[in-house]
């Protein structure tokens, strides 16, 4: 069982344990309303940590705890994925894993078509009545340095389709259907535009417990 601190962060630094730009971003974007300062984890040279944890918690905890130890601040990270009830949860944390690194015009990325067709393979082996429930998840850790942290977990409930739909988004947006849609992740922008995203849900809480009445 992990401490979920009621501990508040209040206005000021905040390091984001992540290397990736558009994260930086868009947690800088929800977080400076309220004052806090981001600074990522890659600007201030921390090594990213082996994720090694077997949940969301898991992983995000040790990137969070590695960069706030680090850096003597308190720090930010999150960690998500899809977990498909027919598969018994997977790909889980493995999500990105199961996606092989490929060159793509001569920039390096990840075969996400591949992916989704080794989810679709595993569902059609259990025949036409799978159930094809699945869910996003996102889980974000905050740490301070002497050790505390919380947790705050988001999640998107939705249903698998076959074959991809649509061409916004990245991941598994085109083959993941919302629940209370019939438009996959990638056909229009709803995570954005509605705000039913995981990782919406995730920052919802964090925000009600850091910076709510
Ligand atoms: P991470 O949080 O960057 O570790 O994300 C893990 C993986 O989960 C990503 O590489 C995506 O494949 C998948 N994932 C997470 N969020 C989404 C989403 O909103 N749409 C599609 N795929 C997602």
């Amino acid at each position: 069982m992990i401490p979920n601190s009621s501990r508040r962060l209040g206005s000021g630094s905040l390091v984001i344990a992540t290397h990736n730009a558009g994260k930086l971003k868009e947690i800088s974007a929800l977080l400076d309303p309220y004052g806090v300062r981001c600074i990522s984890a890659g600007s201030l040279g921390l090594p990213e940590p082996a994720e090694t944890g077997v949940t969301f918690a898991q992983n995000a905890l040790i990137k969070a705890r590695a960069a706030a130890e680090a850096s003597g601040l308190a720090a930010l990270a999150d960690d998500s994925g899809l977990s498909v009830a027919a598969l018994d949860g997977r790909p889980g944390v493995y999500t990105a894993d199961w996606a092989e690194r490929q060159w793509f015009e001569g920039a390096p990325g990840r075969d996400w078509y591949m992916a989704m067709g080794k989810v679709e393979g595993m569902l059609a082996e259990q025949g036409p009545d799978v159930d094809r429930s699945a869910a996003f998840h996102c889980t974000l850790a905050l740490a301070w340095p002497d050790g505390e942290s919380a947790l705050y977990e988001g999640r998107c409930d939705g249903a698998l389709v076959w074959p991809p739909r649509g061409t916004l988004g990245f991941g598994y947006d085109p083959i993941f259907v919302p629940e209370g849609y019939d438009t996959t992740f990638a056909e229009i922008n709803l995570k954005e535009t509605m705000g039913i995203s995981h990782r919406a849900d995730a920052f919802a809480k964090l925000v009600a417990a850091q910076f709510g009445g």
